[in-house]
C-alpha cells in the first residue's frame, strides 16, 4: 500500500509574526511536491494567525494540548479550542515536552491521545529513546513501550502519524543515519503488524526526526520505512522547501 510523504515542521517556541508571515509567504508560493502531506506546528499564540494566513493546501498543528475539553488548567489549550480556530492536528509526546517539561508519564500522553482524537484532531505521536537508552541497548523496548500507551487510544489509524524522534538526534546536529533510522522503523512497522493489524501496519506513517536538513533529507526519505520527517530547526528556513521536495 502507497504511504503519502509526510513532512511537518515544528517550530517550538520560535518566530513572532514578522518571521512567521514571511515562512508562510515562502510555503504559500513555493513549488512543493503535490504528493507530500505538510503540516507546521506553530506556538499556540500564533495558530489561529497561522491558520488565516497558510494556504487551505496546508495543514497547521498545535504542538501540545491537554486531555479535557476545559476548565480550571491554567496555561493550558484544548482540542476544541484548537479546532475553533479552524486547526486540525496536534503533536503530542514530543521529547521536549516528555523531558524538559517533565511530562513523562505515558498515560498521560495515552490520555491526550485519545482526547485529540475523539475531538476531530489528528495526531503526530512523538516517540524516541534518550542516548543512554540507546547505548544501554533498550531503544525497542523503549519505544514498543511509548507506542503501546498510544496504541491502546486509538481507533481510527488513518488519525495517526507515529513520528520516530532519537532524543539524541533533535537539535544536535546529529542525524540518525539511514540505516539507524530504517532499523527502527522497521521494527515499529512489525510491532503495529503484531500488536494492532497488518492492514494498519502497511498504513500508518512513520516518520523520522532529528536533525533532519536539506542535505540528509534525500537518502533518509530513501530508506523504505521512512515515510517523511518531522522537522525542527529547519522548517523554520527557507530549506524546509527542498526537505518537502527530498522525493523530487
Ligand atoms: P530538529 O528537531 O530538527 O531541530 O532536530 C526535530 C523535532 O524536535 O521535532
Amino acid at each position: 500500500m502507497s504511504r503519502k510523504f509526510f513532512v511537518g515542521g515544528n517550530w517550538k517556541m520560535n518566530g513572532d509574526k514578522k518571521s512567521l508571515g514571511e515562512l508562510i509567504q515562502t510555503l504559500n508560493t513555493a513549488k512543493l511536491d503535490a504528493n507530500v502531506e505538510v503540516v507546521c506546528g506553530s506556538p499556540a499564540i500564533y495558530l489561529d494567525f497561522v491558520r488565516s494566513k497558510m494556504d487551505a493546501k496546508l495543514g497547521v498543528a498545535a504542538q501540545n494540548c491537554y486531555k479535557v475539553a476545559k476548565g480550571a488548567f491554567t496555561g493550558e489549550i484544548s482540542p476544541a479550542m484548537i479546532k475553533d480556530v479552524g486547526v486540525n492536528w496536534v503533536i503530542l509526546g514530543h521529547s521536549e515536552r516528555r523531558h524538559v517539561f517533565g511530562e513523562e508519564n505515558d498515560e498521560l500522553i495515552g490520555q491526550k491521545t485519545a482526547h485529540a482524537l475523539e475531538n476531530g484532531l489528528s495526531v503526530i505521536a512523538c516517540i524516541g529513546e534518550k542516548l543512554d537508552e540507546r547505548e544501554a541497548g533498550i531503544t525497542e523496548k523503549v519505544v514498543f513501550a511509548q507506542t503501546k500507551v498510544i496504541a491502546d487510544n486509538v481507533k481510527d489509524w488513518s488519525k495517526v502519524v507515529l513520528a520516530y524522534e532519537p532524543v539524541w538526534a533533535i537539535g544536535t546536529g546529529k542525524t540518525a543515519s539511514p540505516a539507524q533510522a530504517q532499523e527502527v522503523h522497521d521494527k515499529l512497522r512489525a510491532w503495529v503488524k503484531t500488536n494492532v493489524s497488518e492492514a494498519v501496519a502497511n498504513s500508518v506513517r512513520i516518520i523520522y526526526g532529528g536533525s533532519v536538513t536539506g542535505s540528509t533529507c534525500k537518502e533518509l526519505a530513501s530508506q523504505k520505512d521512512v515515510d517523511g520527517f518531522l522537522v525542527g530547526g529547519a522548517s523554520l528556513k527557507a530549506e524546509f522547501v527542498e526537505i518537502i521536495n527530498a522525493n523530487v
